[in-house]
């Protein structure tokens, strides 16, 4: 779970977000919404301990952000799973390399039959062997997702997943994240998209945060 109490976040000592109180509990589906430099990577950034709050307490599974050493992050970062806005792939690699990455890098053993299953569920058996530059928008953020949850994280946190997407590439990832929901993973997604979120709202309990005047705020259901 991740806890906010009172939370102040900045850069460089100017402070961009401030008296943020939240519980993100598991399994709950969440909308960050807000314009543009508002604050929204900076918030998701604090989810996964990127970025540390300049005050205030910011709890991952019970432990103090702020006293957590270099493994503890590492340890925490595996059950949150992170989809960057920029896919942020290595070109030379496939894009089953890409997405086994994780796994690689925390030295564990890659399950090829696991891995083509979870290639097949985002829709993308038959572009495993191709680069992620042959890859189309849609397909490249399904591709950030599968490789967001290959370690099997207990949160995805997903930063305007569709930015770049038609409308249906954009359901087609909106239904893989609440899939994963109904799964039981809690969901965090920053987006611009009303649309998408009304669609979302229509498929689960999803809770919408905005953020204005730098403060998180409930949005109403009327949204
Ligand atoms: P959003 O995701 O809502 O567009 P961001 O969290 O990316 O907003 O950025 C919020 C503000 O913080 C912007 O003004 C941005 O320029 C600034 N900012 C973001 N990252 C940094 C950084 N690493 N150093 C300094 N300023 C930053
Ligand atoms: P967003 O579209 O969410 O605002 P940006 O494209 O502004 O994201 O930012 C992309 C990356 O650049 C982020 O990791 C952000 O932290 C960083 N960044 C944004 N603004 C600044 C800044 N003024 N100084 C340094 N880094 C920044």
């Amino acid at each position: 779970m991740i806890e906010l109490q009172d939370v102040a976040v900045g850069y460089g000592g100017t402070e961009l977000l401030a008296e943020m109180s939240l519980k993100l509990v598991p399994g709950s589906f969440h909308f960050l919404t807000g314009p543009s430099g508002a604050g929204k990577t900076t918030f998701l950034k604090l989810c996964y301990a990127e970025l540390l709050p300049s005050s205030g307490f910011l709890g991952l599974y019970g432990q103090d952000a702020r006293t957590m050493s270099r493994d503890d992050i590492a340890q925490m970062r595996q059950r949150i799973g992170v989809v960057h806005q920029d896919c942020q792939f290595l070109d030379h690699l496939s894009v089953a390399e890409n997405v086994a990455l994780p796994l690689t890098v925390a030295g564990k053993p890659i399950d090829g039959r696991e891995l083509v299953e979870l290639l097949s569920w985002v829709g993308l058996k038959a572009q495993m062997n191709a680069l992620p530059p042959q890859l189309s928008g849609g397909e490249r953020q399904r591709a950030a997702l599968a490789r967001a949850i290959i370690m099997s994280p207990e949160v995805i946190v997903a930063d305007e997943p569709t930015g770049n997407l038609d409308w249906e590439m954009s359901l087609r990832l909106l239904n893989l994240l609440v899939e994963l929901n109904k799964m039981g993973k809690t969901v965090v997604i920053a987006t611009h998209d009303l649309n998408l979120i009304r669609q979302a709202k229509a498929q689960v309990s999803a809770r919408v945060l905005r953020i204005a005047n730098r403060r998180l705020q409930l949005a109403g259901a009327d949204l």
